[in-house]
């Protein structure tokens, strides 16, 4: 240094900054950034495992990104390039919903003529809105098919007409059933 700045100011100038370079003040400071740097290099392998583990199903590729995210900081920019797009729970969210709507459109879709609010196939009336489904047995209050002449649980023979227009409106396959009744 001291051959490459003659001017005596530079040289106190320099020598001022090769004194702060030797002075323990310097030494702490070296030491902090480093600190630093390893505890920012060990957060971004911990992230990287962390989003693995919430994005990769099998354990071997959750350990293979981990010593990925090892590799300096270059590891985590590499890992982010690759890693799957969603996270597990995301996956298995939409699995359950998609299942649910297969149930849902697998089932007869069953609903209220009048409020359309879902109901049972044994539903005697609409719980939303009270509206009357279905006549219950006279015997043994089974809820009876508009259909049914007798009721197939205790072979009460069924006499009074079931409440027949709701009936035949919310089952719309049904046949009209007074025309069956009159044979
Ligand atoms: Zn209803
Ligand atoms: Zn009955």
């Amino acid at each position: 240094m001291r051959l490459l700045f003659q001017t005596s100011d530079e040289d106190d100038f320099f020598g001022g900054f090769r004194d702060f370079f030797d002075s323990g003040t310097w030494f702490v400071i070296r030491n902090l950034l480093l600190f630093l740097v390893v505890v920012f290099w060990l957060a971004t392998a911990y992230w990287v495992f962390k989003d693995a583990r919430r994005r990769i199903r099998d354990r071997w590729l959750v350990a293979v990104a981990t010593l990925l995210g090892l590799v300096p900081f270059l590891g985590a920019v590499i890992y982010m390039l690759f890693r799957p797009p969603e996270y597990l729970d995301d996956v298995r969210e939409r699995e359950l919903e998609i299942k649910e709507m297969e149930e849902r459109l697998g089932r007869s879709d069953l609903r209220c003529p009048v409020c359309r609010a879902e109901v049972d196939a044994s539903f005697l009336v609409c719980p939303v809105c009270t509206t009357k489904l279905k006549q219950a047995c006279a015997g043994c209050k089974a809820p009876l098919d508009p259909l049914w002449q007798i009721c197939p649980y205790c072979e009460t023979p069924i006499e009074t007409p079931a409440s027949l227009e709701i009936g035949d409106s919310w089952e719309a396959t049904a046949p009209p059933r007074r025309e069956r009744r009159k044979r």
